[in-house]
């Protein structure tokens, strides 16, 4: 083997010296299946409540068939960023597909839901413009903020009345201002309180933007997000939502009006500069938003598996901070143990990823839990069974 880490990048050893000193360094675990409530990760069948798989669709076989037959027909690859030859009659139905879906003019497909949100805020502001953000806002909608050079202000998670603050003290200044949210966050499982803050950026003239990731396929009717959720149709500008999760398979959309969808067109760098989805991706995505519409019996039974998980967890003692949707986080405090009480469950036959620095605050470490309506009651009963005994052990419920 050539040997590595000579030179110039000897300081790495050192770097993740510090990372294990710190109880931060995992190995990546390897899914052996398919995504299902039972996966095989690591030679193991495991309960499996660690992905955003929400309602059960990454292996459904309408969208087997959907990603096979458009194979068949178009092939294994687009060839081509969307702006030079790439784009192909499936992406333009399923934008069509997602606009009509989420009540917008128009919508734009990205390769990820981190490229929509980077892509997106970095194409509209500039070094002369403001950003009022969450403080837990995902890493994508920051590094957008970053690589758009504007003025980043951040205000407390979900707290309103210093977003305001933060508003008022720009209400002179030059540029312009985006006000920016995850519908759901990502590591706590609350939801973002947007009509409160579309009301404040309809005050203080702001973009109004919310990343439904976690939102989409989970609230609203249909699944439609949280501007269905707290009817806010018509109200916020930038609608982004990702197919990676509830849809189960992969990318990211922007919804909006038809001016910016066009303007994403022409200065969203993913867009410009990354080839587009392969036609088995963007035909699956499809097959999904038809079952979206035709089964929301979906969405109730992840509503309920939750409401079942989240009071069963809670009975046993653990700490699953403020989350109210189906991402239940059970809060350790300390890296090293999230990432040992995951060991233990995943040993004793549950997948719930530990979670700490960077993705969360240092001393907020914590496993996470995901339910997905696929999950049968007895596989949560059992999930919380294996939970409450492992974490009587750690001292941890
Ligand atoms: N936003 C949020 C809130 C997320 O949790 C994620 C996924 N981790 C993304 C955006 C990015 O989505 P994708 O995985 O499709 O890139």
């Amino acid at each position: 083997m050539t040997p590595t880490n000579r030179g110039a990048l000897a300081f790495l050893a050192g770097q993740l010296d510090s990372i294990r000193a710190a109880g931060g360094f995992t190995r990546l675990r390897v899914l052996e299946s398919a995504c299902e409530p039972v996966s095989r990760v690591d030679g193991r069948e495991v309960i499996n409540l660690a992905s955003n798989n929400y309602l059960g669709l990454a292996n459904h076989p309408k969208l087997r068939e959907a990603a096979i037959e458009a194979v068949k027909r178009y092939g294994a690859g687009s060839g081509a960023v969307r702006t030079i030859s790439g784009t192909m009659s499936l992406h333009v139905q399923l934008e069509e597909r997602i606009a009509a879906f989420k009540r917008t003019e128009a919508s734009v497909v990205f390769q990820s839901g981190f490229a929509a949100n980077a892509g997106t805020v970095a194409a509209i502001l500039t070094s002369e413009d403001h950003i009022v953000s969450d403080e837990l806002n995902h890493a994508s909608i920051i590094d957008g903020c970053r690589l758009s050079r504007a003025k980043i202000h951040v205000f407390p998670h979900r707290d309103v009345v210093a977003a305001e603050q933060k508003l008022a003290a720009l209400a002179g200044a030059a540029g312009r201002k985006l006000l920016i949210t995850d519908g759901v966050f990502s590591m706590d499982g609350d939801i973002g309180p947007l009509a409160e803050l579309t009301a404040l950026a309809e005050r203080y003239g702001a973009i109004m933007m919310v990343d439904d990731a976690h939102a989409s396929g989970v609230l609203g009717r249909s699944g439609r997000g949280t501007v269905d959720h707290f009817g806010l149709h018509g109200r916020v500008d930038i609608q982004v939502g990702t197919l990676s999760k509830a849809v189960g398979v992969l990318g990211g959309y922007v919804c909006g009006s038809r001016d910016l969808i066009d303007y994403l067109h022409h200065r969203a760098r993913p867009f410009l500069f990354s080839t587009s989805h392969p036609p088995a991706v963007a035909a699956a995505c499809l097959a999904a938003f038809e079952i979206l519409e035709q089964e929301p019996e979906r969405i109730e039974r992840l509503w309920a598996n939750t409401a079942r998980f989240r009071a069963a967890l809670r009975s046993a003692g653990f700490n699953t901070g403020a989350s109210e949707t189906p991402i239940i986080p059970v809060m350790v405090g300390e890296a090293a143990k999230a990432h040992a009480f995951s060991r233990k469950l995943f040993e004793n036959g549950l997948f719930a990823t530990g979670i700490g620095f960077p993705t969360v605050p240092e001393g907020r470490a914590r496993v996470r839990t995901i339910v997905t309506a696929a999950h049968t009651v007895e596989q949560l009963d059992r999930a919380a069974e294996i939970l409450a005994a492992c974490g009587r052990e750690a001292g941890i419920a």
